[in-house]
């Protein structure tokens, strides 16, 4: 097994054959060249970045001339990533998905999720320690789906809520009717909720929503009983909540665990024909109950937390990162010509143009943003300007192509 791209451990995420490209002999030597490449390519210094709803599929059906537009990139060897704020799946399932759907095939390394930032955690990131042997919570998202994936990204012991629930059903008691679904797939805690002996009590370093979740209720209360408890050890209260002599007024000072989300998308386009409240709307309510609870922005206390997915700057690193580093290993050479500019294709000023613009590359890399007419956007003047707009992303790839050369 290789070492995995993100959780630096052996997975099976980055093994397997490479089918982006091919391997060709030139004399003395042999590279793999990118599909389509007959002698050695110059090396391109150009990059594109797509959104997946809205540019490349709606409604899970192909976008007409969005295959094509990818298939050009591969045989002219021009690195893309796709980056998209939806998840719960592993990347490998998910490109799996778009693979089969766009009938292209693809490389597991170029789909970022909003959640895939988080692999970096397992050996420390963000000013975090590693987690690998923490115990972490992951909330959201069907079954334990994003437990699974956080599992292959390295995590050793990781806790849900339908966990917790199922072994404490009267720490949320509006759940019990969802019962039956929990023991699908509820596991058993590593220990467990002792008032008593706090020093035996599950104790949680890190609270993560992955994906959408299920049921707000249940996964708000777990949130909020850790974000009141001492050290995240459950069952427990800190000493500290209210101080009004402590930052914070004292909340969350005691070590409790830092929190995550991976999309602050508010809104998400689904089958009905309304928008539907998405990961964004859940932290809202959870921020507003926070607010209820701790006195909030008019006592000076916030919800401390980290936001990751699109337009946040730290996943537009992340897929920077993972778009050079595929291109170093297409190009078999970590001395390459730098990359120039990256085109980022979106449907959604909010987040996909938003996020292009304000990015500032550690590399120097110019981000373009390209809005297209295929999504969210429906035309109009934009809430946030595009430095281009187009019919679909086939006009996109045309577009930057002929202003490139
Ligand atoms: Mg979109």
């Amino acid at each position: 097994m290789q070492p995995c791209r993100l959780s630096r451990t052996a997975c099976s995420w980055c093994v397997g054959p490479r089918p982006n490209f091919r391997t060709t002999s030139v004399p003395g030597k042999s590279f793999n060249y990118p599909r389509g490449f007959q002698t050695a390519p110059t090396t391109p210094d150009i990059a594109f970045a797509f959104d997946i709803d809205g540019v490349l599929l709606r409604s899970s059906k192909p976008i007409p001339g969005a295959a094509d537009a990818l298939r050009t990139l591969q045989e002219r060897g021009i690195p893309f990533i796709l980056l998209t704020n939806g998840g719960g799946k592993h990347e490998s399932e998910r490109v799996a998905e778009i693979s089969e759907k766009l009938q292209i095939p693809l490389d597991p390394s170029v789909i970022v999720q909003s959640h895939s930032p988080f692999a970096e955690l397992v050996h420390g990131a963000f000013e975090q320690e590693a987690l690998e042997n923490k115990c972490i919570l992951v909330a959201g998202g069907d079954g334990d789906g994003c437990r699974q994936v956080a599992q292959r990204y390295g995590f050793k012991s990781v806790v849900t809520p339908g966990d917790i629930f199922n072994a404490y059903p009267d720490i949320w008691p509006f759940s019990k009717p969802f019962k039956d679904y929990y023991k699908t797939f509820a596991q058993p805690l590593p220990k467990p909720i002792d008032p008593n002996d706090p020093s035996k009590s599950l104790k949680i370093d890190a609270m993560f929503v992955f994906n959408d979740p299920r049921d707000w209720g249940l996964d708000a209360q777990v949130i909020v009983d850790l974000l009141l408890s001492s050290q995240g050890i459950f069952g427990t209260l800190s000493e500290k909540n209210g101080k009004s002599d402590l930052p914070n007024r004292g909340y969350q000072q005691d070590d409790q665990p830092p929190l995550y989300f991976s999309n602050p998308d508010l809104w998400w386009a689904a089958a009905y024909h309304l928008p539907r409240l998405g990961q964004g709307g859940f932290r809202e309510a959870l921020e507003g109950t926070w607010a209820a609870v701790t006195g909030g922005p008019a006592q000076g206390v916030e919800l401390i937390k980290t936001v990751v997915g699109k337009p946040y700057g730290l996943t537009y690193r992340f897929a920077e990162n993972q778009l050079l580093r595929n291109r170093a290993r297409a190009f078999r050479s970590k001395n390459l010509p730098p990359v120039k500019k990256v085109f980022m294709v979106g449907d959604n000023p909010e987040s996909d143009i938003r996020g292009a613009n304000s990015y500032k590359s550690e590399y120097g890399s110019e981000w373009h943003s390209i809005l297209v007419r295929t999504g969210v956007y429906n035309g109009g003047q934009p809430s946030y300007t595009p430095k281009t707009i187009v019919d679909d992303v086939q006009h996109a790839v045309n577009w930057a192509l002929k202003t490139s050369v």
